[in-house]
């Protein structure tokens, strides 16, 4: 069944065969992603991680060793209060200090970097995203960089020209590749005089006035700016491949300069890379989401799509292109596309041109499981149709499976996350005309127009007797049997049969719903006309 890898024209392979290509063959190819945590981590964000998992994945499926790293770059600065965040103006104290440093003011994650961190981290593995974590603020505290940095100190006006470059204004004769977070007040408000000898740089604090010279093999204090700190890190790590978004892959944008500074500071050939898209948020309406704000995470993603349809979202869509996440009716759209493409998999196809339709399908379909492909196929169920059986059952998810019958015990978890997703998106996103919520025979009585009751009556006996019974289009005759026998027009009986059902003149198509329903519910309410 599988698609040889090699053969395959997904994006992630192609990037794959060119990292292959480009570095060489290597014993090891060290994969790298990273951002800020300097706020929750959206789902543009997750973007860049998931592109480079993708083309993990893709080289190990050519047998080749990949180093997976995702960089948390939390030893920046906290500029500015975050609006939505409690506790303001004790907040605004830790301005200007690095954000691994601020207290976390809305739980007990150490700091608000760590908030951050662990909010994705915890997340990640549930959409088979396992890199190795790299905290750069202890990094730097440890002095790790102690070699790469005092590289650019001694590249200052190498540095200085490749950012000139790009830069209507030159920067400063004073301008050094460095800043310092003074080691008396933790800020960054600092400026650098000079250096002293090979390791020591001096500097002077604007908010305390402290002075003093430090070592770089042993302060933690001392943290380069960003277009340099990523070549520095590149060749630390040996990075050779990482992905950057459409902002840093702008012409003299950060990923412009960070090449000339790999290559002509650093002596290590820049990565592999390339560049991926924004995405976008579509039909959440005015939603908040309880965790982020006004920005949408990948919790809020998880909390509608389950983790193989999020893989597949990004799977399917080429990096380079802008898509939407939606939130609206579309969802059902997306999830029937993944369903497709999972019975493409498992299917055999009959043709050869229908092969290589596949061959495409199938690759999607295998970056998209968040382990190894089911041996067999997961329990297929329409969306539409389990958002109805949720619906009957009041979102009771154990009724829901009782009710199919036929789950076996190695599809439950995948269709349970699914039945959860479901449930959260009628609730909190479907449009009302979708949702409903199946009346109780303990409820009031519909006041019926007389010339219905007789028809209800006879539904009611033809349910009794065959729903379940007849094969379902045998019975959909049937029911417009009872109809045309009273003289009723559909545009009059359907509405009064949904009223009785859930109070609403329309609902799920009749047929289907009333056997979803089942002959007992369905019985126990038409029974009271
Ligand atoms: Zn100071």
């Amino acid at each position: 069944m599988n698609t040889p890898a090699s053969r395959s024209t997904h994006w992630a392979d192609v990037a794959a065969d060119r990292i292959i290509r480009e570095r060489g063959d290597k014993d090891l190819y060290v994969c790298a992603s990273g951002i800020t945590p300097s706020g929750t981590v959206h789902i543009g964000n997750f973007r860049e991680i998931i592109s480079v998992e993708l083309v993990v994945r893709a080289l190990r499926d050519r047998g080749r060793n990949v180093r997976f790293i995702y960089s948390w770059d939390d030893y920046d600065v906290f500029r500015k209060v975050p609006a939505n965040m409690p506790r303001q103006d004790e907040l605004v104290a830790y301005l200007r200090k690095p954000i691994t440093m601020v207290p976390d003011v809305v739980g007990d994650a150490g700091s608000y970097a760590a908030r951050n961190e662990k909010e994705l981290e915890k997340l990640l593995p549930e959409v088979g995203v396992k890199p190795e974590f790299i905290y750069q603020a202890e990094r730097y505290r440890r002095s790790e960089y102690a070699e790469g940095i005092r590289r650019a100190m001694d590249a200052r006006e190498l540095i200085r020209e490749q950012l000139n470059e790009h830069r209507s204004t030159p920067l400063p004769d004073d301008w050094w590749p460095a800043s310092v977070f003074c080691t008396s007040c933790d800020r960054d408000t600092t400026v650098v005089t000079g250096r002293d000898g090979g390791w020591g740089l001096r500097y002077r604090c604007g908010s305390c006035g402290n002075e003093e010279t430090v070592d770089l093999r042993e302060t933690g204090a001392v943290k380069l700016p960003w277009r340099i700190d990523w070549p520095m890190r590149w060749k630390q790590e040996g990075v050779d491949f990482e992905p950057a978004g459409k902002d840093h892959h702008s012409e003299g944008g950060s990923f412009d300069t960070a090449r000339r500074t790999s290559a002509e500071v650093y002596d290590h050939v820049p990565p592999v890379t390339f560049q991926y898209d924004f995405i976008r948020i579509k039909g959440r309406g005015g939603k908040i989401s309880s965790s982020s704000g006004e920005v949408v995470s990948l919790a809020d993603v998880l909390e509608i799509y389950q983790p193989e349809v999020v893989r597949y979202l990004f799977a399917g869509t080429r990096p380079n292109t802008e898509f939407a996440i939606s939130f609206d009716l579309d969802v059902l759209k997306i999830y029937e596309d993944y369903d497709k493409c999972e019975r493409d998999y498992f299917s055999e196809p009959a043709t050869e041109k229908a092969r290589k339709k596949r061959e495409k399908q199938a690759r999607i379909y295998e970056l998209s499981q968040v382990d190894a492909v089911p041996d067999r196929i997961p329990y297929q169920i329409q969306i539409r149709h389990l958002c109805n059986l949720l619906q009957i059952q009041d979102g009771d998810m154990d009724a829901v499976i009782a009710s199919l019958g036929d789950v076996r015990p190695d599809q439950e978890a995948r269709l349970r996350r699914r039945g959860a997703c479901a449930w959260n998106w009628l609730n909190d996103f479907a449009p009302e005309d979708f949702r409903f919520r199946l009346r109780s025979p303990a409820d009031e009585p519909l006041q019926l127009d007389a010339g219905l009751t007789p028809a209800v009556r006879k539904l009611r006996d033809l349910c009794a007797a065959e729903l379940g019974n007849l094969p379902e289009k045998d019975f959909g005759n049937r029911v417009y049997d009872v109809m045309k026998e009273e003289g009723l027009e559909s545009a009059v009986f359907f509405p009064a049969v949904y009223r009785i059902l859930v109070g609403k003149e329309k609902g799920p198509r009749l047929v289907g719903f009333l056997h979803a329903i089942g002959r007992d519910r369905v019985t126990a309410l038409l029974d009271r006309y």
